[in-house]
């Protein structure tokens, strides 16, 4: 029996590996389940679930979680905030770390996991861009074990001989990224900027939660993932190419020096992914069909239009100026994103406040968390007040 705590249990990706353990009761047990706020549905999960711990990052209704868990008649001890996020994160019991928040928020718990050694699964791409190198460092050097969850990551694992994290297998050329293109690929330019985030949400291919959504309409998802592409296998930014493929069934390619292309396919579905990294390196099934090839039809590859998506290209530059460049990135992303979802921002000034973040902030040198910190707040100050004046010039 493997135990397993879900850091953003409430999520879409939380919500798929419950679906997956489901089939397995006798395998693994789920020991914490943790959410932002969303209390109802994070005590009808502990009803199921029974796990030792749960934890409201907002503390707001903390007393209604433990009035409900007690109503239930369950022992489930009820913590709050990032101290109970790290706890969750590194209970003797859990052997397994799904670390499915999003975004910053899921930083500390994430390398609490690393530092105690457990088997982390990866989802929460945000935390491994920021940090950099501690996220790997802090596995290494804690016997962890890293497996990726993005579904372009887990599809690149797979085609790729067994390393090390970060360490650059030998006889590799280039890793091709696939993306889909989300749900504005094809529309025209000049009505991008009047976009609603209903319509950004939307994506053609997968169901996902509400800031990844609009990370894949602008494509700085890809960018991230191209940073979390070059951290985890070790290769340069400019040994990863990103490609649009509509149909999202080849989920990424490696190719080799001999001539060899290796990808990995399937339906777009997120619960491929984690079971491939629950039970690596065995397989379990997974409640996902495999694919039908006399069904399938055709599939299309395309370069990206970098004009079309700004944020593909500035996190190409980050990818390239290093240091603490990706924080800076992901802090004005993250702030760019969630006022244009609160209806505070265009679709379009994402891709500008992020610009202008990175022109006025230089990327410094990543010795410690403080500075990747540091960094993560400067860009977030510095984002915020440049949504408050596009604000102005529309109004
Ligand atoms: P989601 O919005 O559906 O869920 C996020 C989870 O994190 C929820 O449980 C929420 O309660 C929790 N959370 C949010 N803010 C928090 C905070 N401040 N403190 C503590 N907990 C907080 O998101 P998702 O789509 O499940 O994505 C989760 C992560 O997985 C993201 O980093 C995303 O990029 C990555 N990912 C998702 C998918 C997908 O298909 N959904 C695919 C690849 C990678
Ligand atoms: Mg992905």
């Amino acid at each position: 029996m493997k135990g397993i705590a879900i850091l953003g249990s409430t999520g879409s990706i939380g919500q798929s590996t419950l679906d997956v353990l489901g089939r397995y009761p006798e395998r693994f047990e789920v020991v914490a389940l943790t959410a932002r706020a969303r209390w109802q549905l994070l005590a009808e999960q502990c009803r199921r679930w029974r796990p030792q711990l749960a934890v409201l990052a907002d503390p707001t209704h903390a007393a209604e979680l433990r009035a409900a868990l007690a109503a239930a008649g369950l022992r489930t001890e009820v913590l709050t905030g990032e101290a109970g996020l790290v706890v969750a994160a590194t209970l003797p019991e859990a052997n397994i770390v799904m670390a499915a928040i999003v975004g910053a928020a899921g930083l500390a718990p994430t390398l609490a996991a690393a530092r105690a050694g457990r088997r982390l699964l990866l989802a929460n791409k945000e935390a491994l861009v920021m940090s950099g190198r501690l996220l790997l460092d802090a596995v290494a050097a804690n016997g962890a074990e890293l497996l990726p969850i993005d579904s372009e990551h887990n599809a690149i694992f797979q085609c790729l001989p067994p390393t090390r994290p970060g360490v650059v297998p030998a006889g590799v050329v280039r890793i091709w990224l696939t993306a889909s293109g989300g749900p504005f690929l094809r529309r025209p330019l000049d009505t991008l900027a009047a976009v609603t985030p209903e319509q950004a949400c939307a994506h053609p291919r997968w169901v996902m939660g509400r800031k990844i959504s609009v990370d894949s309409a602008t494509l700085m998802n890809k960018g991230l993932e191209l940073i979390e592409a070059q951290l985890l296998f070790g290769v340069p930014a400019g040994g990863i190419e990103v490609v649009i493929h509509p149909e999202s069934i080849v989920h990424s390619l490696v190719a080799y020096s001999d001539g060899s292309t290796l990808a990995q396919m399937g339906n777009p579905d997120m619960r491929t992914p984690i079971a491939h990294a629950l039970a690596w390196p065995e397989r379990m099934e997974s409640g996902v069909e495999s694919l039908d090839m006399l069904r399938l039809g055709g599939l299309h590859f395309e370069a990206p239009d970098r004009g079309r998506f700004p944020c593909l290209r500035l996190a190409e530059v980050a990818a390239r100026s290093g240091g603490t460049a990706a924080a800076i990135l992901n802090a004005a992303n993250e702030v760019a994103v969630a006022a244009f979802l609160e209806g505070r921002l265009n679709f379009t000034a994402i891709a500008a406040v992020i610009e202008r973040v990175l022109e006025r902030q230089p990327a410094a040198v990543v010795s410690s968390l403080a500075d990747v910190l540091a960094a993560d707040g400067e860009a977030r100050r510095r984002a915020m007040e440049l949504v408050v004046g596009f604000a102005g010039e529309a109004a």
